[in-house]
């Protein structure tokens, strides 16, 4: 689809701290990168709201028209705990309380993951690969860094010069830190460790004894440090130069800060010409934590099992919730928004199936292409998603006008109007009709229980080759009936 593709897009760049022209590198073409979750729990609420943003992203630049390879990675390496390079990483603790391997940690919680997304009906990004299917391109940026001077080996770990890569580029370059400030802020731990300075991160670390997650290297039997395998996957597949590298704030720094000195030591070029990053979510009016119970996880929001919600929420009204608000503002749960939000929400379903039932007039007395635009002008604004929504809902009223006939809309129009709002409510933000869902499982029910009513008759009549038929059937379709004292009831397999 070439159709709009000449829309002027500003995006936000946390790297000038000012809203810039969109402009790929390769024409109609974008190459995005954002950093997945660490696969060692249930992926927490926040993490869902920064993946959303950036599936919306990934949404409007290929309804635009352009060709996008998304990319979003897995760690599944095991980062150290406490961000530090020392201690026990994240996996093989969760590996050891629950008595099962590192992998079987891994390959639970991505399962999880992708789970969770499917059920807010998130696009499946063009590559998602893992740390661990990459450690050989990790070892082989660090021999690059090592060659170019900008890391050196102690006791077969590996880290990263950062002093001596500011002296000829600038450490704090996105985060606007200064490297001064970080040294005065930079408590020493009593000289435990085999780094240069506090600053310098790890590339590679030499593996305790009791390190389970580990990998061969020119240095030691060890494991990738966290920064590292971002830099080694974006670069992968999408060159050492990219459009757009994506990420919670929480990652800014120091995460993000690494992988532009990395690339730069490694390639001598900065990877990316947009930073994007997604705002926080707060839990009614303070930051969610495990330690002062202010949390709550996506299952328990959509299940209702939590003593924070009045009720179950459906994915599609916490998606719309979540899109109410700009991407780069911090967004508070609450019941009485989420609540506000599912009135909203169904107030634009019912407009949409309303809108199939319009009459189309002669004339127009709406300007339906202004309109239009002004939906696509809010997206170019560096996604302004709440001010689409505000756009949405000036289209109900438009839509109950038009009913009641104080407005009237020509053929041609009501067709842009219907294209145009499906493709923002559907394909854009990425809702899902849940009242259709609703009626599809309705009409299901209707048909099961119309073949239970002729299998009964069947039986009634002592025709068991027919009512046996009815059940396998059925069986093979993924129904499976289940007969009791009180009838004759069936799930769906
Ligand atoms: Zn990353």
């Amino acid at each position: 689809m070439q159709l709009y593709k000449n829309q002027d897009i500003k995006i936000y760049n946390s790297l000038s701290g000012k809203k810039e022209p969109f402009q790929t590198i390769t024409d109609g073409y974008v190459g995005m990168y954002v950093c997945g979750p660490t696969v060692y729990s249930h992926v927490h609420l926040g993490n869902v709201r920064t993946f959303m943003s950036f599936d919306m992203v990934f949404r409007y630049l290929k309804h635009l028209g352009y060709k996008v390879r998304y990319v979003r990675n897995i760690t599944d390496a095991g980062h150290l705990e406490n961000d530090a390079d020392a201690g026990e990483d994240k996996i093989t603790k969760k590996a050891r309380l629950e008595e099962i391997e590192p992998m079987e940690v891994v390959q639970r919680y991505t399962v999880d993951f992708h789970n969770i997304l499917n059920l807010f009906n998130f696009l499946p990004p063009s590559i998602e690969p893992t740390a661990t299917g990459h450690i050989i391109e990790q070892i082989e940026l660090i021999k690059t860094i090592i060659d170019n001077g900008f890391a050196y080996e102690v006791n077969g770990s590996v880290y990263f010069d950062v002093h001596k890569y500011n002296e000829t580029n600038n450490y704090g370059i996105l985060s606007k830190r200064k490297l001064e400030d970080l040294i005065h802020n930079t408590r020493e731990l009593d000289g435990q460790s085999d780094k240069k300075s506090p600053q310098d991160f790890a590339l590679w670390k030499k593996a305790e004894p009791q390190h389970i997650m580990r990998w061969p290297s020119p240095w030691s039997d060890g494991f990738p440090g966290w920064h590292l395998e971002c830099t080694a996957m974006s670069t992968k597949y999408l060159g050492d130069h990219f459009d757009i590298h994506g990420g919670g704030m929480d990652l800014k720094f120091p995460h993000h800060e690494c992988e532009i000195a990395q690339n730069q030591a490694a390639k001598g070029q900065s990877p990316v010409n947009y930073w994007m990053h997604a705002n926080m979510l707060e839990l009614n009016g303070a930051r969610m934590s495990k330690s002062t119970g202010n949390i709550i996880n996506p299952t328990e929001l959509l299940t209702g099992h939590n003593d924070i919600m009045s009720k179950a929420y459906s994915p599609s009204v916490i998606r719309f919730f979540m899109m109410q608000a700009g991407y780069r503002s911090v967004l508070d749960l609450t019941d009485a928004g989420l609540s506000a939000s599912e009135k909203g929400f169904n107030r634009l379903l019912e407009a949409i199936s309303e809108l199939e039932s319009l009459n189309a007039s002669e004339k127009s007395t709406l300007d339906i292409e202004s309109w239009k635009q002004k939906c696509y002008d809010a997206m170019n604004d560096d996604f302004n998603t709440p001010i689409l929504i505000a756009h949405l809902f000036d289209a109900v009223k438009y839509i109950n006008q038009i009913k009641e006939g104080s407005q009237s809309i020509s053929a041609t129009d009501l067709n842009t109007f219907k294209t145009t709002l499906h493709a923002f409510v559907f394909e854009v933000l990425g809702l899902t009709n849940t009242t259709e869902a609703a009626a599809d499982t309705d009409k299901l029910t209707g048909a099961v229980n119309v073949l239970i009513k002729l299998r009964q008759e069947a039986r009634a009549n002592k025709n068991f080759a027919l009512s046996d038929q009815i059940r396998d059937e059925l069986a093979e379709a993924g129904i499976q009936l289940k007969d009791s004292r009180d009838g004759t009831s069936f799930s769906v397999n």
